[in-house]
Formats: structure tokens, sequence, C-alpha cells
């Protein structure tokens, strides 16, 4: 079984990206995200079920699909309450909102696809007052616009997207990332916790949270440095994303280009906002020239 306990209340499914468990009670559970698919959501109830939990709520650390695929289901059979953060409430209950950010414009048929646009799910607004005794949440913004984490009882905190375990950080250097200024205030949020565990969504549990987050902060300058490096003489976006696809072994397809594209245009919004890059238009064309 994928169900591993972390302390007296915290528990994980380790599935594509984790699911946190969390005992309210001796029979009641909150669950921290519901993986990619309808699949994960079956999966997260059979599990439950077998341990004799009823599922009380449901708290969504952000509205990526691989994060609420599970939602639309566990709802629809249990009737229970989803929470997120306002901005990501916006986007869990009109999940093509996210192929539309991520495309920049009216998305096309390649892009409505069940890994970019999950079922709806309908989603009341995270707060303080709704969540059981013993859990804590806490703002993780930079990884999109306002992703949370949740500390339980045993004192282990459940990082979301806002760093990648070493693993996952030394296969996929690039991260998606939407806000770099603040995923980088977020990172030393993180550096600045005395946890006993801390459970990334993506890749291994860690116990050095200065440690990963420094794998995670030189990844993201080096990536800084390499757009530097592209934009020496002038290059644009298009030039820049080939660059990063053949330098990072991507390969590229509609959704690749699209979640690729949006990470980098946060990363050149950071760099011209910062005076590390400016833009010329030459001929109705886009540049970006590194200063
Ligand atoms: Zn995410």
């Amino acid at each position: 079984m994928k169900l591993k306990k972390l302390g007296d209340k915290t528990y994980i499914i380790d599935s594509h990206n984790k699911v946190g468990i969390y005992l309210i009670n001796k029979t009641d559970v909150a669950i921290i995200d519901t993986g990619l698919s309808d699949s994960v959501g079956k999966e997260i109830m059979e599990i439950c079920n077998s341990q004799n939990w009823q599922i009380k709520m449901i708290l969504n650390t952000h509205s990526h699909p691989d994060h609420i695929g599970g939602n639309h289901i566990i709802q629809e059979q249990l009737k229970v309450k989803i929470y997120a953060p306002k901005t990501e409430k916006i986007f869990i209950e009109n999940p093509e909102l996210t192929s539309i950010i991520s495309y920049g414009g009216n998305p096309h048929k390649y892009l409505n696809n069940p890994y970019l646009v999950p079922k709806a799910s309908v989603v009341n607004e995270l707060s303080k007052a709704i969540l059981p005794e013993g859990l804590e949440y806490f703002n993780l913004p930079g990884h999109n616009s306002e992703m949370v984490g949740f500390k339980t009882s045993d004192d282990i905190y459940f990082l979301a997207d806002a760093v990648a375990g070493e693993d996952i950080i030394k296969k996929h250097e690039l991260q998606f990332i939407y806000d770099i200024q603040k995923y980088f205030e977020t990172l030393d949020f993180i550096k600045s916790l005395d946890g006993k565990l801390f459970v990334p969504s993506h890749g291994e549990n860690f116990i050095d949270n200065k440690f990963i987050v420094k794998l995670n902060y030189d990844n993201t300058i080096n990536i800084i440095n390499y757009i530097k490096k592209i934009c020496f003489k002038k290059a644009t976006f298009e030039t820049i994303l080939k660059n990063i696809f053949e330098t990072y072994n991507l390969k590229m397809d509609f959704i690749q280009y699209s979640f690729i594209s949006l990470t980098i245009k946060g990363y050149l919004t950071y760099m011209l906002n910062n005076d590390m890059l400016k833009v010329q238009f030459t001929e109705n064309e886009q540049f970006w020239i590194t200063l």
C-alpha cells in the first residue's frame, strides 16, 4: 500500500505527487491535495475506507491539475467541502483558466487535455477558522500565484511545489515557476522554518531545509545566468525557448511549450524588472538583450 505514516496524525499517500492526510480524530481526516486524476481520487477513498477514516474536507495547496485531479470524484461521491486560497479557488472552479493562462490566449483544441484541464469542483475560500485543531496553513507564493502549505501538529510541513526534493531537482532542473521574485521570498521563508520533517509534493521528504532551499535557489540562479548568456547578443522569445529546451533536454509538444513558456516568461519578467535584461523592438520583432 502506498499509505505511509509520518507522525502520530500525519500520513501521506505516495502517488505521482504526494497526497497528505491529517487525522482530525480517530475517524475523521482532512486530505491535502488529490493528485492527478479521478483514479487517484478513487485510490484516496479506498485507502481511507480501509482505515475506517471518513474524509471530512479537502485542502488544496494550489490549482495545478496534478493537485486537484481527484477533487471532483471525491466531492461527487462523499459531498465533502474543498478549501483553497482565493485566487486558486477561482482556477479550481474554472479549470480552463489554467490552459488560458499557459497559452496566453484562447487555447486551441490540443490544449483541451485532462492533464491541463481537470474536472471542476466547488471550492470554499481557505481560512484559519475552517482548519481542524492542530493544522495550520502558511503562504508559499511563487510557484503559483497564491499557493499555500500546511503544518501538522506532528511538526511536519507540507510544502506543495514551493521546493522540489533533491532527486527531482537533479532530474528536472527547470521547475515550473510563475513569479521568480515571490519564489525567492518563499525560499527564504522555508529556510527560516524549524520543523521535524518537510514534505514536498514532488521528490523525497527531507529534514535539512537549508540544504534543499540552497539546491533550489542555486538551480534558479543557474537558469537566470543561462538566459543572460542566450541574450548576450540578442534573442527573440522563441530563440530563448529553443535554447532552454535543448540545454535542459526537454521535448517540445503543445503542453510542454505552454508550461515552459509560462515559466520562461516568469524569468524574463523578473530579469526585466531587476534590470538584468532590456527589450528592443526592431523591424517588428521583440528582442531580449542582456544588460
Ligand atoms: Zn504545481
